[in-house]
């Protein structure tokens, strides 16, 4: 269940899946939701893709995926491995070798799908390699990449072939008594990918990986993403998410991350409740908005901030954030701290302290969080 259960309206109950570890991060059973993106860098290109790593983390990522097409990525990787804060998932195409590379060479988990790589010899030897050096795998079922004989059989991809492309890949791991693995049942069409995990879900207790493959570009790609994967979270479905977008990987993850906070399941960070301004505003609240999101991506701890235009709904906004400030007209407007109002401000200043007051409240909470400890 979230966090919200005092509002009973607001609980999700999670479906109940098996927990598995993708390195130190547990993924499922009441684990928190993690959030992945993947590098888009040239995975031979060590120090651009540890950057990339580096930067993804710093957003908040919990796990991060690199591709591993050839075997220099192999060797690559392990020096990603070494540098990386969280762990990395190799992500393998057909190739069995690379799958042995990869978990030899320390990734914490294998994208990889057991029907796709040979005969069952090369498969032992891949589930044997994960096996020996601690490695998960996660199945990746792609709507665009379905196998000739359930597309023959369904006649297009449809959400029952993909349950049964990932039962059949299940199969082949529970027959080699492989069982930290999870399972991705992903599609472009919404529809179809939401379908698809909803009867993966009924059919596994394996932990499961969200995503809506190739969603698009910044906007569109988070608009997708929102409904279908929100949707599922929504419905207690996922255990671990990734947005795909034609961007940036952080941006990947800081759409990831605003999905889980939307559906309380994941807290991170200053959530910034703002009106979308208009005539009334007593100072310009898009830019100011944009600029405080800009210098409070430091702050970690969970803690709520309003920026309102003015008093038709600033006071109430304040009441329920720890920070807040009201335009108020005459230059001026009105902080609000812990939701109450306590005092002016003129507009010039208010941005310095704002982020003081936020910086102030997150160490009051992270000191707080420590004392509880
Ligand atoms: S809170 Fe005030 S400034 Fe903001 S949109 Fe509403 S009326 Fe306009």
């Amino acid at each position: 269940m979230s966090l919200n259960h005092v509002r009973p309206w607001r609980d999700i109950y999670r479906r109940k899946s098996r927990q598995i570890m993708v390195g130190n991060v547990p993924v499922g059973g009441d684990a928190p939701i993690a959030v992945q993106t993947m590098t888009n860098t040239l995975t031979t290109d060590v120090a651009a893709t540890v950057a990339q790593v580096q930067a993804a983390a710093e957003a908040g990522a919990d796990i991060v995926r690199v591709s591993v097409p050839d075997e220099a990525s192999s060797k690559a990787l392990k020096e990603i491995v070494r540098e990386s804060p969280v762990p990395i998932v190799a992500d393998i195409h057909f190739h069995y070798r690379r799958g042995i590379e990869a978990a030899e060479a320390g990734a914490a988990c294998l994208r990889i799908n057991p029907g796709n790589i040979g005969d069952e010899a090369r498969v032992k030897e891949v589930i044997k390699a994960a096996r020996d050096h601690n490695c998960s795998i996660r199945i990746g079922v792609n709507a665009g990449s379905l196998e000739k004989h359930l597309l023959e059989k369904y006649g297009e991809p449809c959400p029952e072939a993909m349950v049964e492309s990932g039962l059949e890949h299940i199969r082949i791991l529970q027959d080699n008594d492989f069982h930290e693995f999870k399972i991705s049942v992903k599609a472009s069409d919404v529809f179809l990918s939401a379908a698809a995990y909803q009867g993966i879900a009924e059919a596994t207790d394996a932990p499961i990986h969200l995503g809506i493959t190739e969603a698009g570009g910044l906007v569109s790609g988070t608009i997708k993403s929102a409904i279908g994967l929100g949707n599922l979270l929504w419905m207690g479905i996922g255990d671990t998410i990734r947005v795909s977008l034609s961007a940036d990987p952080v941006e990947e993850v800081k759409v990831g991350f605003e999905i889980l906070k939307s559906l309380g399941l994941r807290h991170r960070g200053v959530n910034i409740i703002s009106c979308p301004s208009c005539a009334r505003q007593g100072f310009d609240v898009i830019k100011t908005v944009e600029t405080l999101e800009r210098r409070l991506e430091h702050i970690k701890t969970p803690m709520s901030l309003s920026i309102i235009g003015c008093v038709v709904n600033g006071p109430g906004e304040a009441l329920m954030t720890d920070v807040g400030f009201t335009g108020g007209g005459a230059g001026s407007g009105m902080v609000y701290l812990a939701g109450k109002a306590s005092h002016k401000m003129s507009n010039e200043q208010m941005i310095d302290h704002i982020v003081e007051q936020v910086e102030k409240k997150a160490a009051e909470l992270e000191a707080a969080a420590e004392a509880a400890e």
